[in-house]
């Protein structure tokens, strides 16, 4: 058997994260993946990243090390409501100047993200990446990171308690005909919720990172069309507000849920990222509540008393308690915004568009959702 300080299961940007985190804490850290899927693509998502997790990521030598293309910086977001027939659709904007911010998010390339982390975990001292199948390593703790399948969860018989939405999210990107300015927009369309993330691949000034969240079916539906009905579908939902949008590669879908498992922590083992929570993606937070997962486990385990062990319960307990109310907060933040837009109803349409604008028109409350959004 070989002995380590922490053990972490699932090497995902949640989990590669904690295993350099934890490696420059001088602590001795194995990392276990899953195997290898055969065939499987590479994620073709763009995550917006709030400053928090580019902090994190920054403080663990790969922000600086993706290439310039691979992150994009959000100045401006515009949300647009969806309007009854015959009136103006209700919006809300919110800009990096006016929160007094650099920029908003940082719109960044999934698939470059874990490439990157991949590299600095091979030359990370303390870390040592074993195969999936090495079942010799004994560690004080155990983190599981495996995200929301995470079948060593179920082996421990925490529950997890989830609420499928009965909606898929399809992830593109495009290629539009004018610049995006650096702007994130995203439509309130009841039921569906429909965003494009400013992106510079394949072109510079010129890409978005699409995300549309839809009941199944009709997400299977547009799935089924081939490239021109997509796009003219895109272009009906948009109205052109961005520009001609043109397919740049292959779409995929995810299914939506929203879960929480029922503990995160016991005697020498702790959840993070998805394997504990998973958020509707609406608001672009699922990654940035796991890396803040990571930098509070981290720094709970870097402040702990020097006699206490690294898989005391009490201490584990620090971490879940710091994280409990922020992700719940999320989660029912999310999934309100979703409630309150899925219903057709003229009524309810017109209210939540006078209440878009509404808020637009109050500073200290559009301060108080950036300020939520930028550290997760
Ligand atoms: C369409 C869509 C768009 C999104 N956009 C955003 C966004 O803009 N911003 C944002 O912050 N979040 C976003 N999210 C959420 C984000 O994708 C997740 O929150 C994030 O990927 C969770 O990371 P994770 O490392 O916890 O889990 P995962 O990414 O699921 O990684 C888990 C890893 O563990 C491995 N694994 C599984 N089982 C085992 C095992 N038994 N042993 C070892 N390894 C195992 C898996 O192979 C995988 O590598 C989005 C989600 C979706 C669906």
């Amino acid at each position: 058997m070989k002995q380590v300080d922490v053990l972490v299961r699932g090497a995902g940007i949640v989990g590669g994260s904690l295993a350099l985190a934890l490696g420059r804490l001088g602590l001795q850290v194995a990392l276990r993946p899953d195997p290898p899927r055969a065939g499987a693509a590479p994620d073709l998502r763009a995550y917006a990243l709030n400053a928090a997790s580019v902090n994190l990521l920054r403080a663990l030598k790969v922000w600086d090390a993706l290439p310039a293309q691979a992150a994009t910086p959000v100045y401006d977001m515009h949300v647009s409501g969806d309007a009854p027939e015959g009136t103006r659709a209700g919006s809300i904007d919110f800009s990096a100047w006016q929160q007094r911010v650099g920029e908003l998010a940082w719109i960044v390339d999934a698939a470059v993200l874990e490439r990157e982390l991949a590299t600095a975990l091979r030359f990370a001292p303390h870390v040592q990446v074993v195969a999936p199948d090495d079942t010799s390593i004994e560690a004080s703790l155990t983190a599981l990171c495996e995200g929301k399948a995470s079948a060593s969860r179920e082996a421990l018989g925490v529950a997890f308690e989830r609420h499928d939405y009965g909606h898929s999210a399809i992830a593109a990107r495009l290629t539009a005909s004018s610049p995006h300015c650096g702007i994130a927009r995203q439509w309130f369309r009841s039921p569906d919720v429909l965003a494009l993330l400013p992106f510079d691949t394949p072109a510079a000034g010129h890409s978005y990172a699409l995300v549309w969240s839809l009941p199944a079916e009709r997400a299977q539906a547009l799935q089924a069309l081939d490239a021109a009905g997509f796009e003219a579908a895109l272009m009906q939902a948009t109205g052109g507000a961005a520009g001609t949008l043109t397919l740049a590669g292959e779409r995929a879908a995810w299914p939506l849920a929203i879960a929480t498992a029922s503990a995160w922590c016991g005697a020498g083992w702790v959840l993070l990222g998805d394997a504990a929570h998973v958020v509707h993606p609406l608001a672009g937070q699922g990654l940035n509540l796991g890396l803040a997962d990571v930098a509070t486990l981290a720094r709970v385990i870097a402040e702990r008393e020097p006699w206490r062990p690294l898989g005391d319960a009490r201490l584990l307990r620090r971490y879940a308690r710091e994280r409990l109310l922020p992700t719940w907060a999320m989660g029912r933040l999310t999934d309100g915004l979703l409630q309150l837009f899925a219903h057709p109803a003229p009524l309810a349409r017109e209210l939540r568009n006078r209440g878009l604008t509404l808020v637009d028109q109050l500073t200290p409350m559009k301060r108080w959702l950036t300020a939520r959004a930028l550290d997760a």
